[in-house]
């Protein structure tokens, strides 16, 4: 998505390696914060009140002990009060949102998409851990993801620049010019999300006619509606793509190193299908563009 790139010097006057400092340590902030989404939004609890405590000795964590990542190092891993160890997924959730936001300023820029982009990373990657752990996508992250994609295709042509959607400039939507701009943008929305929870939804529909066996989670097809709303049919494709293929070969490695092969084992889908979009969000149009320019006869 380089192709809207504006640098935040050229906004700011700051040095862009200020920019790239502050997007990590906020990147880290809402780490933390996905870590309570993460452990709480499974058990239906508050995500505000009450405050962090130690799943152990239940001691409230003082603030100074709750510093994205380097709490958790200056504590080496465990709980000031009981010295009970503090999973690792904390800091590694910290770290790896830091690390995506980072990747997301590089690769958007510094203007208007960029919070729309930290929003829809920052949402997938709770849902990535949540599968992982709970082989659940909650409803309470996934229906309010496509409210607000589909909000987000239709407020961006109204009031700012266009050129964030890329399936603007790709059949079916670049014949539409004789309606407004906000409408074919929402309908390349719909079309996305069709695409993406719509195909799910056949594939697994027709594996259970078949074999009898649920194959795909009600959730994951949620989860598409709301990646396809924003990010349109062709990086939905995409996304299902690498989805399926991240997911094949880490369900092979899997497979191959159990002793009784289990090849009806649940797979958490979501997880691909999440890594999927991010990747595609970020790198999707070059990916296509220099498949194009290489496989395909000019
Ligand atoms: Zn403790």
């Amino acid at each position: 998505m380089q192709l809207f790139l504006s640098s935040f010097e050229t906004v700011t006057g700051l040095p862009d390696f200020i920019g790239y400092i502050f997007v990590f340590i906020f990147g880290a902030i809402v780490g933390s914060f996905l870590n309570v989404v993460i452990h709480r939004v499974p058990n239906e609890e508050s995500i505000i009140f009450p405050n962090s405590a130690c799943p152990n000795c239940k001691n409230s964590i003082k603030p100074y002990d709750n510093i994205p990542l380097l709490s958790w190092l200056v504590l080496r891993g465990k709980c000031r009060n009981c010295k009970s160890a503090i999973s690792p997924r904390y800091p590694a959730v910290e770290l790896l949102t830091a690390i995506i936001f980072t990747v997301v300023f590089w690769q958007i820029g510094f203007n208007a998409f960029l919070p729309v982009a930290l929003i829809f990373v920052a949402s997938i990657v709770s849902l990535i851990f949540i599968d992982a752990e709970n082989m659940i996508l909650p409803n309470v992250i996934t229906y309010p993801l496509l409210v607000f994609a589909l909000f987000v295709r239709v407020l961006f042509p109204l009031f700012l620049e266009n050129a964030y959607f890329t399936d603007l400039n790709i059949y079916p939507l670049n014949r539409m010019e004789d309606y407004p701009l906000w409408l074919v943008s929402l309908i390349g929305a719909i079309l996305g999300a069709l695409v993406g929870g719509g195909s799910l939804w056949l594939v697994g529909e027709i594996w259970k006619r078949l074999r009898g066996v649920e194959a795909m989670g009600l959730g994951d097809v949620k989860m598409m509606f709301a990646v396809g709303a924003l990010l349109g049919w062709r990086l939905t494709l995409l996304t299902i793509f690498l989805g399926a293929f991240t997911g094949a070969v880490i369900g092979i490695v899997v497979i191959s190193r159990q002793k009784e092969k289990d090849f009806q084992a649940q797979i958490p889908f979501g997880i691909f299908l999440g890594i999927g979009s991010i990747i595609s969000l970020l790198l999707g149009e070059q990916m296509i563009h220099w498949y194009t320019e290489t496989f395909l006869p000019k």
